[in-house]
């Protein structure tokens, strides 16, 4: 269930500066409107509060902590049953350098998903958003279906983490289904395809049937790939490291989302398209 979010009732205000703090650097700094030049991975919210004393230790020079900042505060929730009503939530993010219209985002995805209950959405952070949804059938089907795709650029969802400031929530993965097709009969196992899936990234499921080999022709591996390098595009098969004969095979995806031609990535990071160099020749 979604429930493993928010396993600690107590936030504790966190990082105590040892040095110059910063009593007003929360509320003085507000959403800056969006910088939005620069890259996906990198948030306005950022420049908020995590580590203050950069920019103010500037100004406040050698301020010392009030005893208040220093103690902390202290949040042992009174009322923890307030999470069940994000028993059924996802938290995503759109990994575009543009910043996302909510609005777009709540007509397009139900349909998108295909959704059968109504679902709530809220903004939580840039291009961050939270989805409550109507019934347990819908959240899965989001969390374990995709990978998605919002306005051209990967959408990435994840459980809902409810003691986490979106700034430092992380989307870097994706799950994805991969094919391989005219394998040879011996290594159309499940074996093969969790090796395969934790060679290219990280294996999650292998379809197959009860014998454990694959179903149909092809064989399916589910795994977790980043969306910061570039998409692989097959593998060469070999037994062992020195051997000479090495046959290439293609990965097909299925429904891979709009990626860059020059690089091959999902989402460039830092904004900036880096293509690859060429070593083989
Ligand atoms: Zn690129």
């Amino acid at each position: 269930m979604a429930g493993e979010a928010g396993g600690k009732g107590a936030a504790v205000a966190k990082k105590t500066p040892s040095t110059p703090s910063a009593p007003v650097a929360t509320p003085l700094t507000k959403k800056d409107g969006g910088s939005a030049s620069g890259g996906s991975g990198k948030s306005p919210a950022e420049s908020k509060t995590p580590d203050p004393a950069a920019s103010l230790s500037a100004r406040l020079g050698g301020m010392v902590l009030m005893d208040k900042e220093v103690e902390g505060f202290i949040f042992d929730d009174p009322n923890p049953a307030v999470r069940k009503s994000h028993r059924w939530s996802a938290i995503g993010k759109v990994c575009s350098p543009r910043p996302m219209k909510m609005s777009a985002m709540e007509k397009a995805m139900p349909r998108a998903w295909g959704l059968h209950k109504e679902a709530k959405f809220a903004e939580i952070g840039p291009n961050i958003f939270e989805v409550q949804f109507g019934s347990e059938g819908d959240w899965r089907h989001v969390l374990h279906n995709g990978p998605w795709q919002f306005d051209f650029s990967v959408l990435v969802m994840k459980d809902y983490e409810g003691d986490k400031r979106p700034s430092e929530m992380i989307f870097d993965k994706i799950d994805v289904w991969v094919r391989v097709t005219d394998l040879p009969p011996d290594r159309r196992t499940e074996a093969f395809g969790r090796a395969l899936g934790n060679w290219l990234g990280e294996i999650v499921w292998v379809d197959v049937d009860k014998e454990r080999l694959a179903r149909e022709q092809h064989l399916r591996v589910r795994a977790k790939i980043s969306v910061y390098e570039p998409l692989v595009r097959g593998f060469y098969l070999r037994t062992k490291r020195e051997d000479k004969e090495k046959t290439w095979f293609d990965f097909h995806y299925e429904k891979v989302p709009h990626f860059c031609f020059d690089c091959g990535r999902l989402v460039h990071v830092e904004g900036e398209c880096d293509p690859p160099v060429d070593s083989s020749m």
